[in-house]
Parts: C-alpha cells; structure tokens; sequence
C-alpha cells in the first residue's frame, strides 16, 4: 500500500472527455487518459484491503491492490507485469469494460471508489509507449496444432495463450477484418481499431496465423447476419486437421421486434447499422443506412443502443429516441444491500450525454410506413406504456403514443449463437441454446464432441469482452492440458 492516508486525502478523478459539440464531428476516441501524475494519485487511494473484493470482482481477476500501489511508486515497467499477467488486453478492457471491480471497491461503500480502470488505462497506454509490450513467442513448440473459430476476444486471448504454450494455432474468422465485436459492432469512438492491429501483429509474432474471410460452416447464417466470407471451410475438416477445436463464435442472432410493419424499409437490426459504420471508418465505403436529418428511434436501452445512439448523433440525425422496456433504474443502488456486487443503477453513457431522449417502461406494437413517395419505409411508430407486476408485464389502458420516425434501430440484444456451426460439430447445446460446456474440473471448456472446446459468448450467452478474455485463457489452459497432460498456463 503506497500512501497509507491516500483514500483520506484525494477524491476520485476520473477521465476526462472531448466537449460534444467536438467529439461528435469525428469517430476517434474522445477520452483523455490520466495522466502520470493524476494516475498515481489514485493510486494512492487504494487501501489494500486485506481481503481486496475488486480482483474477486473483476472477471479476470486483475491483481488490482498490487498494481495501484505501483502505479503510486510510479514503477510503470513492473505495473504492467503485474497486469499482463492476468489480461492479455488491458487496453481494450481499459477501456470498454464497464468496471465491475469498481463496484466491488471497499472505498466505494462511503466514498467514490479507486478509478481502477482509468489505472489500467492508463498503465497499458504507457507500455505500448514505451515499447514494452513485445512479443513472447514460446522457447518450444510442441508440434500440436488448434483451430480457433472467431477472432472475438475469447477467441484472441485463447490463441495468444496457446500459441505461448507452444502450439500452432490458426484463427478462422468470417469477417474480412479480425477482432469480433471488438472490430465490427463496437464504434471507433469507445475503441479505435488500430488497438487491434498492433495485437495482431504481436501475436503474429508470437506464431499464430489469421484467416480472416473464412467462414468455418456446414450451413446458412440466419437473417440479420451478413456473410464476408471468401471461402468457406467444413467443421469436419478442421477436425480432421487439428489436434484440437476451441469454438469462439460469439452470440450473434439478434432478438428481433416481428410486430406489424417490421418488414419497412427504414427498420433496422442495430449491427446492420453498426458494421458498416465500422467499415466505413476503415475506409471501406459509405454506410448505406444514414442517420442524417433523421429521426431515429433506438429500441433497447443496453450497449448495444447506446453506440447507436452516438452514431446516429454523428450522422447528424435530427433527434434521437431511446426506448426501455424495464422500469427507469433508480439513481443511486442501495449500497449496503448490493456491495460489493454489480448494481442496477440508472447509467448514463458518454453517447446518451451527446444527445438522446430516454424513455422507459415503453411497448413497441407497430411500424407504420408512409404512402405515395413514403410507401413501404417507415415513418412513424407506435407504442404504449406498459407496468410490471409480479413480473409480468402488462400494457397500461389509454397509454398509446405515436412518434416520428425515419429510422428504427433494433437493438434489444442477442439470442444465441449461430445453431448451425454448433450442430456442424455435434456440440450440444442448453436451454439458451449456447454451446454446452462447464468451466470448472477436468473438462472444463470442453463440448460433448471429443477434442472440441467452446469459450466466450458462445458458451455464456451474450456478455461482456473481459468476461470473453477470461474464458479464452482459461479454455487455453484446458487445451493445453488436453494436449499436453498438464498446463503451466495460468487459469
Ligand atoms: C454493439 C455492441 C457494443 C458492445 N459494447 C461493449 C462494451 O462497451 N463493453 C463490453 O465489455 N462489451 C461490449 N459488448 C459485448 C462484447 O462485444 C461481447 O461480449 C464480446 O465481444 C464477446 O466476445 P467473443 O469473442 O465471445 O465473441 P465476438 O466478439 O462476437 O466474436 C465472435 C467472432 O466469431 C466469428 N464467427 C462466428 N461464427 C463463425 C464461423 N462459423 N466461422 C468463422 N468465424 C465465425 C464472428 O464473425 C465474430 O467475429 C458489445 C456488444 C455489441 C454488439
Ligand atoms: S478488466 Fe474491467 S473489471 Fe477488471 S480491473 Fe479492468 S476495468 Fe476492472
């Protein structure tokens, strides 16, 4: 513990942003990073506690107590040994992670808790500087060969790891582009994607090899999916050519809205709108779904709606709506009732903060499509208020509303993973219809199908990237054992 008075004497800081009237005019981050001075000061907030719930709250179990109180001493070198220990990304998670450690802060309980992940930030942004995130390729290879199937960040972390272990490894992934959701689904403006091309080029040095534009498929990807694919490859194949399988391909069938009307031009699953703007960013072409002069109603109030409603804000659409099924989230949690667990509290994004009317307890129950030059595109909807009881959600009588709209965004999650590549393999699957495998005893990570392992949103259903990260190390580590008979590679 760096400074024993430290959490008595600094209050939190947190980053700083871009104004909006700026950071809406261009797709590049807009955070500013602590600086080394700031960083240190948070550090010495952290009181090492002694039984510290932030590492038991962060799913990859950062050794968080350990790396502030270098941070504090300013020993940057050793900070990110200490982080990369656990996490093969922090600059993703530096960014993008919505920090469950913070909510799990002692200090939190009366006071704002450490700003544990503007330290991470701030430590991996400072290794790349430095030049002291260089690549680990392993002293022996072992002469075992796995497929990885998606370049999401369970399928990243899992290559990175086996590939120090030794093994070769080749990732299989649709897209054109590598990294998952991470590349196309997350904008520029949380995440720039140069992030991603510096770690693939590490772990290219490290010996794995990218095939992007390969889809891994003995079937069709369902409505909502676009297919980059240049080529495709069998499951059988793969298991006829590898000595193991690690299946990282995500949850991506979006929950759909089949009301009347759902089939107007102008309705929109919200990664339809997303990718491309992603892609038009990379410098692929023009988005064809604009947002610009329009008004956007975004239905579904997660991630996944908030970075619609920033895009659209940087389309210049002419208002934006975001709609919530649930009840509008108190303000503030009940700390001593949740502490130190993940609370329900209302949350504000940076996007929300750039312009965005937000509205709860809402129905959506019709498209309506214009007529004459208007007929067959949307331009309004209707919804109605609705209450929960005792679970169950009932409509509110009389509470029907129209509203303006040119463009609507589905963005009410995710489903399951793809079915087809699961029964290409013969990989069972549970009540949610994700891949069937436990993550704790022998077989951890491992499907029905021998030599076949699934990790990430593909086996927990839609979720978080740290949550993809850890189980890409600790489904690597399983690997590795299974090749090997036992596994040096930290869980
Ligand atoms: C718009 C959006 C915003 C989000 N924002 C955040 C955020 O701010 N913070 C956060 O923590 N989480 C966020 N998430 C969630 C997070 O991105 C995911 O939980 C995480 O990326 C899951 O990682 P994964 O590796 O399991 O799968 P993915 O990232 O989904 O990667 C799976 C990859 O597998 C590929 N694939 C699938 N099938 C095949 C096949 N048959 N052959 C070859 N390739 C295949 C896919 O093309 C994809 O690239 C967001 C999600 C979305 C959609
Ligand atoms: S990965 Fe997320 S939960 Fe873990 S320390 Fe970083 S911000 Fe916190």
């Amino acid at each position: 513990m760096g400074k024993a008075t430290g959490f008595l004497e600094f209050p939190r800081q947190n980053e700083g942003y871009e104004p909006v009237t700026k950071r809406v005019k261009h797709y590049k981050e807009f955070v500013f990073a602590l600086s080394d001075s700031e960083a240190k000061i948070q550090g010495a907030r952290c009181m090492d506690c002694g039984i510290p719930f932030c590492n038991n709250g962060c799913p990859v179990n950062n050794i968080i107590p350990d790396f502030n109180d270098l941070v504090y001493r300013q020993d940057w070198k050793s900070a990110i040994q200490v982080l990369h220990q656990t996490n093969n990304f922090p600059e993703f998670t530096g960014r993008i992670c919505p920090a469950p450690c913070e909510a799990a802060c002692t200090l939190g309980i009366n006071e704002l808790p450490v700003g544990i992940k503007s330290i991470e930030h701030a430590i991996i942004d400072k290794a790349w500087e430095e030049g002291w995130v260089a690549p680990q390729p392993a002293k022996h290879k072992t002469g075992k060969t796995v497929a990885v199937v998606g370049s999401g960040p369970a399928g990243m972390a899992a290559a990175q790891q086996l590939a120090r272990a030794g093994h070769d490894v080749t990732v299989f992934e649709k897209n054109d582009r590598i990294g998952g959701l991470l590349r196309y689904g997350i904008p520029d403006f949380k995440m720039e994607k140069t992030l991603i091309d510096r770690r693939i080029e590490q772990m290219q040095s490290e010996g794995v090899t990218f095939r992007p534009g390969v889809m891994v498929t003995d079937g069709e990807l369902p409505a909502g999916i676009k297919n980059y694919a240049r080529e495709t490859i069998s499951a059988q194949a793969l298991q006829d050519q590898f000595d193991a399988v690690v299946l990282a391909g995500g949850s991506e069938v979006p929950r759909d809205l089949p009301v009347p009307g759902r089939e107007l031009a102008g309705v929109h699953y919200a990664l339809e709108f997303l990718i491309p703007q992603n892609k038009e960013v990379a410098g692929d072409g023009p988005n064809e779904i604009r947002a610009e002069g329009k008004h956007v109603i975004v239905i579904g109030g997660g991630d996944t709606g908030s970075d619609c409603v920033g895009t659209s804000n940087r389309h210049g659409a002419e208002s934006v709506v975001q709609f919530e099924l649930l009840p509008q989230p108190p303000e503030e949690e009940n700390k001593p009732l949740v502490w130190p667990y993940w609370p329900i509290k209302l949350r504000t994004s940076s996007s929300h903060d750039e312009g965005c009317e937000r509205d709860w307890s809402v129905a959506t129950k019709e498209f309506i499509g214009g007529e004459g030059k208007d007929s067959g595109k949307i331009t309004a909807l209707k919804a109605c208020r609705v209450e929960w009881k005792d679970g169950k959600m009932q409509e509110v009588p009389d509470s029907e509303f129209i509203l303006k709209a040119d463009l609507v965004l589905l963005a009410m999650g995710f489903t399951n993973p793809v079915g087809s590549l699961l029964s290409a393999f013969g990989v069972d699957t549970d009540a949610r219809k994700n891949a069937r495998a436990a993550t704790e005893g022998e077989r951890a990570y491992q499907t029905n199908v021998p030599k076949v392992f699934a990790a990430g949103d593909v086996r927990r259903g839609q979720s978080l990237v740290v949550w993809a990260i850890r189980e890409g190390r600790q489904a690597a580590r399983s690997v590795d054992a299974f090749l090997m008979g036992h596994s040096e590679l930290p869980r």
